[in-house]
């Protein structure tokens, strides 16, 4: 069922719409399946070697341009972005299920991280740094790398290439962006956004489709830098086939088996609350979804009598009502890997205490909604549901005896993104800071919340140590050496004799 304002999705390349395709797709809303968002065209191998061909060569003009002269195009995003804050979280909610007045958070934090990256390019770069030589300067200065590939996910279609395209534009790289196949719609309007605000032909270029002109972009050695964000298969691969080519940057952000940890001191009211934040906000499709509860024994049965309590009387429903707690999930493949993780569970031995599943009636039937799953279960070794990444509804309550047994379980899985601790000791929470391995870590908090001027990224299947936000800047570029003699003979450090 086409919608009136169906939206026709274009590449864009060296600032040329190509709207041709012999291969398109549809987005769909997964709020009612029979909804269609936009068309869009399905890019190949050679739409990718034509956009990088087009940002290499925008690159050269580019980075001769001022920071300041960047920032100010920033700025002028900024002002676009803000007076079309609800337009655009309605279109979000629409195609990617999240529900409103979450959309609108996510906008509003794209607009900070676009303010951020303006806000830079007045500030100092660089280092001045001491030589043995007194007539010496040295410093250490910044250069782009040169081209850009930014590859996204559908859950946060705005934000996380913000994240990515704001500081690479800025330090001077061109890029090339390829929106999920799963939100094209929202990727194509945040392009429109950057043209709008004056953006150079060629420096930004949008190639729609999905993981064949995904991995042509990773495949060509013209792209210095891969700026990924997704799921831990995907970002493998792609580290995979960087590894043969010289001169490449991967920054690599995917998935994650994050926890709460509610320690027998929590304030019980904050603790069910950021708990059942951190596992059902935005369906439990956040990166940073808490799959696992971790409660202390003594706590157990009062802390899950509530969170159940609170858990059952979620709202789910229409993205577009802002009366409702969370929507549906993105698709129908995600429905049925939630689904088999709930069966596997029950397998694996679980107790389950609330039983999730596909949601039905006239409001759901057409679209993909799932109610939680909640469920006790011992830590032992081996078990998949509390070890690996469901991108969904479904959530481990996991009992611990004491402090050691709670940093043991949070570690044992391979992934290590965010950490949040339910606590009122300073001692305690610093242990948990010191022991366990993460890159976010929150206090009496949900493990969901990220703020755009602090890194954002994690370790072991999570992250390859090069956050996104405010921590991109790292990755996009690299550090020159700069030395200036102010003498008129040459004298050399170490001693090293100058005479001839
Ligand atoms: P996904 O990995 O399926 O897709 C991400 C992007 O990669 C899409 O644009 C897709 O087209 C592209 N892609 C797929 N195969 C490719 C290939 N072979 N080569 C190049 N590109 C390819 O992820 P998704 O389902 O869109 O998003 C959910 C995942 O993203 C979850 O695992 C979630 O945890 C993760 N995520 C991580 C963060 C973070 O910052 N750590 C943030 C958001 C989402």
């Amino acid at each position: 069922m086409a919608h009136p304002s169906t939206i026709s999705g274009r590449h864009v390349i060296a600032g040329k719409s190509i709207a041709d395709a012999h291969d398109s797709f549809d987005s769909h809303s997964p709020a009612d399946r029979r909804q269609i968002i936009g068309s869009f065209p399905r890019g190949t191998a050679e739409t990718a070697r034509q956009a990088v061909v087009a940002a290499r060569s925008a690159f050269f003009g580019w980075r001769r341009t001022s920071r300041i002269f960047r920032a100010e195009l920033f700025n002028k995003l900024a002002q676009l972005i803000e007076a079309q804050v609800d337009d655009l979280a309605r279109l979000m909610a629409r195609e990617c299920g999240k529900v409103v007045t979450e959309c609108r958070a996510e906008v509003i934090e794209g607009l900070h991280m676009v303010q951020y990256v303006f806000g830079t390019g007045r500030m100092p770069t660089g280092q001045i740094v001491e030589s043995e030589i007194p007539e010496k300067d040295a410093f250490v200065r910044r250069k782009p790398w040169g081209v850009a590939a930014v590859i996204t996910p559908w859950n946060f279609p705005f934000a996380v290439p913000l994240w990515m395209i704001g500081p690479s534009l800025q330090e001077g790289n061109t890029v090339v962006f390829k929106p999920s196949e799963d939100s094209p719609a929202i990727g194509q309007k945040l392009f429109d956004l950057f043209q709008e605000a004056g953006f150079p032909p060629g420096v930004l270029n949008l190639v729609h489709g999905d993981h064949v002109v995904g991995e042509a972009l990773v495949a060509d050695p013209g792209v210095n830098c891969v700026l990924f964000t997704g799921s831990y298969d995907v970002g493998r691969r792609i580290q995979q086939i960087s590894a043969g080519l010289h001169d490449r940057i991967v920054a690599a952000e995917m998935g994650s088996k994050s926890a709460v940890i509610v320690c027998a001191d929590a304030r019980l009211d904050l603790a069910v609350k950021a708990a059942v934040i951190s596992a059902f906000k935005t369906s439990g499709q956040r990166c940073v979804s808490a799959g696992r509860i971790l409660v202390a024994e003594p706590i157990f049965e009062e802390f899950s009598r509530r969170f159940l309590e609170l858990t059952q009387r979620l709202r789910i429903g229409d993205p577009l009502d802002p009366q409702h707690f969370t929507g549906p999930v993105i698709h129908q493949k995600s429905v049925e890997k939630i689904l088999s993780y709930n069966d596997l569970a029950r397998q694996e031995g679980a107790t389950v205490l609330l039983d999730g599943g596909r949601m039905t009636g006239p409001a759901f039937d057409h679209g993909c909604y799932v109610s939680p799953f909640v469920y006790r279960q011992e830590h032992r070794p081996g078990l998949r549901t509390i070890r690996e990444e469901v991108f969904g509804p479904h959530v481990a309550l996991i009992p611990f005896n004491d402090l050691e047994h709670a940093a043991r379980i949070y570690n044992d899985t391979d992934y290590g993104l965010s950490l949040a601790v339910i606590t009122e000791d300073y001692r305690t929470m610093r242990f948990f800071r010191e022991e366990c391995e993460f890159g976010m870590g929150y206090v009496n908090l949900p493990c969901i919340g990220a703020e755009v001027h602090l890194p954002f990224g994690g370790v072991k299947k999570s992250g390859n140590g090069h956050p996104s936000a405010a921590g991109l800047v790292d990755s996009v570029t690299h550090k020159v050496a700069w030395t200036v003699n102010h003498g008129t003979d040459i004298k050399m450090a170490q001693g090293l004799v100058a005479e001839i």
